[in-house]
């Protein structure tokens, strides 16, 4: 680290779970964002400003005057503009030595299946189970860790699905592709502001403990209400019979 970046991660070097040690992982690892919306906006900032070396951030979407209201890598002078270029450029503001690599595109199995394995860590900031379970599937097959996080209406759900360990369940165990409930979304719904800034900065957590080494959130389901501020936890196991972490190459790995 030089002069510069040991001021900027001064606060971050103080602390036992960070340290030289831990931030010099940050700085040398890689993240995939999927979604730069209103989870992918804190999300994209916190690893810009924590340090997270090197960052793709993928969507298709362009900024929407509707978006502003929750996305908060957005700004009104940049409505019209793809969702990716305007992140890089209130990620680039905040930290211009983080490589912010911008994919303007719709993910599919083979876009993820060629990226996933080059990331150490992937965050589904995604608001469709479709996309939700590439990913997962994605993710299973390269055993890469995933930070799972979901928000509508007042309500949200947080998970870190990490196929490394043999106990942890995957987004299929939890969400089974055959039992998909009917797909809501934020714009026929609704979404509360804050809500999704408290759930994309929980999954900035998770994601920066999983590049540190420790998540405790694997085997866990967090529960948000934010009447109230309510959070509540359960376990969750691995279904053996799950049709995507079950199957007998990822047994046998
Ligand atoms: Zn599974």
């Amino acid at each position: 680290m030089n002069d510069q970046q040991l001021l900027r991660y001064a606060r971050h070097l103080l602390l036992d779970a960070v340290s030289v040690e831990g931030q010099t992982r940050l700085l040398n690892a890689r993240a995939l964002i999927v979604g730069a919306g209103g989870l992918g906006s804190p999300v994209a900032l916190y690893l810009a400003s924590a340090g997270v070396g090197r960052i793709t951030v993928v969507d298709d979407d362009t900024v929407d005057l509707t978006n502003l209201q929750r996305q908060i890598a957005h700004t009104t002078d940049r409505v019209g503009m793809p969702k990716v270029a305007s992140a890089k450029v209130a990620m680039a503001q905040i930290n211009p030595d983080v490589d912010v690599q911008a994919s303007q595109l719709r993910v599919d199995a083979a876009w993820l299946a060629a990226q996933v394995p080059a990331h150490d860590v992937v965050i589904d900031c995604t608001d469709n189970f479709k996309t939700r379970h590439l990913i997962n599937a994605a993710c299973v097959a390269a055993k890469k860790p995933l930070v799972f996080g979901a928000a509508i209406q007042m309500a949200g759900q947080l998970s870190v699905f990490d196929t490394r360990d043999a106990e942890s369940p995957c987004y299929a165990c939890l969400f089974p592709a055959d039992q998909m409930p009917e797909e809501v979304s934020c714009a026929s719904m609704g979404v509360f502001a804050p809500l999704v800034g408290i759930v994309g900065s929980l999954q900035a957590s998770e994601a920066i403990q999983v590049l540190l080494g420790d998540s405790k959130l694997v085997g866990q389901l967090l529960m948000v209400q934010a009447q109230g501020s309510e959070f509540h936890r359960m376990g969750i196991k691995r279904n053996p019979n799950c049709p995507v972490c079950s199957h007998p190459a990822h047994s046998a790995a």
